[in-house]
């Protein structure tokens, strides 16, 4: 995996940096970093002259997997966010349409390190996952290994099939979401995750899993088997 190199922060705020970005992002990025420190327990520290960081990002106690994993997926898509516009901010004419008559502000290194400690991405451990969060971090590396960029990352290699993406999310399964009990699985024909959880695919004995709206049950009973499979069984008595 290989990460998309994002606006390069540090060349960004390096000392006597004067960045034009509208007005009020100073204030809204400090409020933001502010919230996610209140919710989880964070703590900016800073080394003699060095930037501010969360250091080691300690979750206060008492704080839930789903409070944790709520906050973590909204502050990353917010870094992500600043990120991508702070490069087109870097690079814009305020003095031309659609800049022009924008109010602004100037962000300078020092305005940048009173929120500088949370533009960092945060890392959930898997033992803190809910199934909600595994659900999108197994769908996020799919998209990756199928070749699609993702939160900044890409595939460093050749896309795989989606057959092999699943196969990949099926083996890491016992490691990060056994106990979630979704069984994900990429449906024959399709090319996305479903999960039996929810009633997103059956499992056929020939064939494997199929999606919900391919199968069709017997009059009564249900079925082991796909109307695809069970076609071609009948066909194969009817040839005997
Ligand atoms: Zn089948």
């Amino acid at each position: 995996m290989s990460y998309h190199v994002f606006f390069s922060m540090s060349a960004g705020f390096s000392p006597g940096m004067a960045m034009t970005v509208p007005e009020g992002t100073a204030e809204a990025c400090r409020a933001h970093v502010a919230d996610v420190e209140r919710e989880l327990g964070f703590e900016a520290t800073r080394y003699k002259a060095s930037a501010p960081t969360w250091g080691g990002m300690r979750v206060k106690d008492g704080v839930t997997d789903e409070v944790l994993c709520r906050v973590a997926d909204d502050h990353n898509g917010w870094v992500r966010y600043l990120y991508k516009q702070l490069e087109e901010w870097s690079s814009a004419d305020w003095s031309k349409p659609p800049k022009r008559g924008v109010k602004t502000e100037v962000l300078t290194s020092e305005t940048g390190m009173t929120f500088w400690a949370g533009l960092h991405e945060i890392i959930v451990p898997p033992e803190r996952w809910t199934r909600g969060y595994y659900r999108r971090r197994m769908e996020h590396l799919y998209n990756v290994m199928r070749g699609l960029e993702s939160e900044g990352q890409t595939f460093a290699g050749e896309a795989l099939t989606p057959k092999q993406a699943g196969a990949v999310i099926h083996a890491f399964e016992p490691f990060l979401g056994e106990r979630h009990q979704l069984d994900l699985e990429v449906p024959n024909g399709l090319d996305e995750l479903r999960s039996s959880y929810d009633g997103g695919y059956y499992w056929c004995t020939g064939c494997g899993p199929v999606a919900w709206e391919d199968w069709e049950d017997e009059e009564d009973e249900p079925s082991e088997t796909c109307p695809g499979c069970r076609a071609k069984k009948k066909g194969a008595e009817e040839d005997a």
